[in-house]
């Protein structure tokens, strides 16, 4: 894939903070960083989204994540850390090839997640009965 950063990154290509590496996934810390350690985990092996990984690969980059976890609270004092993956433009995918943020948190305040809302009537009925479904 041409042009693609990460897989300059998980080539060797460019400078970077690397972590972490075996055959099939490499993991660096994110150049801008949402908390100090903020950690990308990628499959070196150019795949878009989480769509088109095969649960494999998938099963591959969650014992990563599972393995670099342990390291935000040892290494960095985190008592907790955000794991997140954007996936298409309409979600703040910037990147177009894989990549999990695994953010280490220090206390709540530092960082405002998303905030809930309420369904109106029938709404969350109408939602489930669709994607039921779309599963059946
Ligand atoms: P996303 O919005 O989920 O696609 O996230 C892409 C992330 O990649 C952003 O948090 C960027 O800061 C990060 N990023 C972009 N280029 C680099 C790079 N060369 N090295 C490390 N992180 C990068
Ligand atoms: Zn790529």
């Amino acid at each position: 894939m041409e042009e693609c950063i990460f897989c300059k990154i998980a080539a060797g290509q460019m400078a970077d903070y690397k972590i972490y590496e075996d055959e099939a996934i490499i993991a660096f810390l994110d150049v801008m960083p949402v908390l100090p350690g903020h950690i990308l985990v990628v499959p070196k092996a150019h795949v878009e989204n989480l769509e088109a990984a095969s649960p494999e690969l998938l099963a591959k980059l969650m014992a990563v994540i599972q393995k670099l976890a342990p390291t935000l609270h040892s290494a960095l004092g985190a008592f907790g850390f955000n794991l997140a993956q954007n996936n298409g433009a309409v979600a703040g995918q910037v990147v177009n090839h894989l990549h999990f943020h695994l953010i280490p948190r220090h206390e709540a305040k530092e960082l405002a997640l998303w905030p809930g809302k309420s369904y109106a009537p029938g709404e969350a009925e109408a939602i489930t009965e669709k994607l039921k479904q779309a599963l059946s």
